[in-house]
């Protein structure tokens, strides 16, 4: 199944690392003008050394006007991925408030805004598009020391059924990914420890965690005209965690 995105604008946040880092290289094999969006300039201007067609934007996405000030000339935009996350894991009565704001300030309240921004000028240019949303297992099922995280993640997958029904009408799709651990910068800062690691790999039907790639081929898949009737769907790549 070729994909193609030639002659699409997409836009990608948490691009400096990770799996938003990789999408945005994929984008742009594939033909889109990628805006890649993150907070750490040095990962910014690397990601352009690796492929200069790329547009960077350096904003910390917690902080809504500075949010709105450094996407103000971004121009229109087809497809756009809500990446970027923050993860602290902290036990349920140890849980406080600087990190349960930072939390949903950048995993659930970023998203909802770069969408609003996004989505209104699909809106206005009835151009439609398309909407992935970067969850998680961790939005369906409980995990120790993840209260936060797993409260934001939920919160993003109403966020996407909702955007989902309200979007529809202007043909602009939302759907989001949600994959079991991938060993990222954040993947290895939760399951590291090779014993936590197998508590969690022995849940998982297919006996292994997820590679960058398989959470990328999902995105794109759901950013294309190949999921053209796809809409408010939650897409486990977990190989079966959610199944069982
Ligand atoms: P990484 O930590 O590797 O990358 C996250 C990226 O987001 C970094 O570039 C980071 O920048 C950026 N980012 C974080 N906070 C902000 C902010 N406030 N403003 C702008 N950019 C920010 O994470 P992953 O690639 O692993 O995660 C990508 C997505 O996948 C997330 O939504 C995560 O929740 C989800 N996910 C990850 C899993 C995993 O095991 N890795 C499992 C399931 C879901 P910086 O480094 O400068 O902070």
């Amino acid at each position: 199944m070729e994909i193609t995105f030639r002659g699409k604008r997409a836009l990608v946040t948490g691009a400096g690392k990770g799996i938003g880092r990789a999408t945005s290289l994929a984008l742009a094999r594939c033909g889109a003008e990628v805006t890649a969006v993150t907070r750490t300039k040095a990962d910014l201007d690397s990601l352009v050394q690796e492929c200069p067609s790329i547009k960077p934007v350096c904003v910390d996405l917690s902080d809504w006007e500075a949010t709105d000030r450094a996407l103000k000339d971004v121009g229109p935009v087809d497809l756009l991925v809500n990446n970027a996350a923050y993860a602290k894991l902290q036990p349920f009565l140890e849980v406080t408030p600087d990190q349960f704001d930072m939390s949903f300030n950048v995993n659930v309240k970023a998203a909802l805004h770069v969408a609003q921004i996004v989505a209104k000028g699909m809106k206005t240019r009835g151009s439609g598009g398309s909407i992935v949303n970067v969850s998680s297992q961790a939005s369906q099922c409980a995990l120790k020391d993840h209260a936060v995280y797993c409260a934001t993640k939920g919160a993003l997958d109403m966020l996407t059924r909702v955007m989902a029904l309200e979007l529809g009408p202007h043909q602009i799709r939302v759907n989001s990914v949600n994959p079991t651990v991938v060993m990222t910068k954040m993947g290895k800062y939760g399951w590291s420890d090779p014993e936590k690691a197998k508590s969690m790999t022995s849940r998982i039907p297919l006996g292994k965690f997820a590679e960058v790639e398989d959470v990328v081929n999902s995105i794109l898949f759901l950013l294309s005209e190949k999921s053209a009737m796809t809409n408010g769907v939650i897409l486990p790549v977990d190989g079966g965690f959610l199944a069982c």
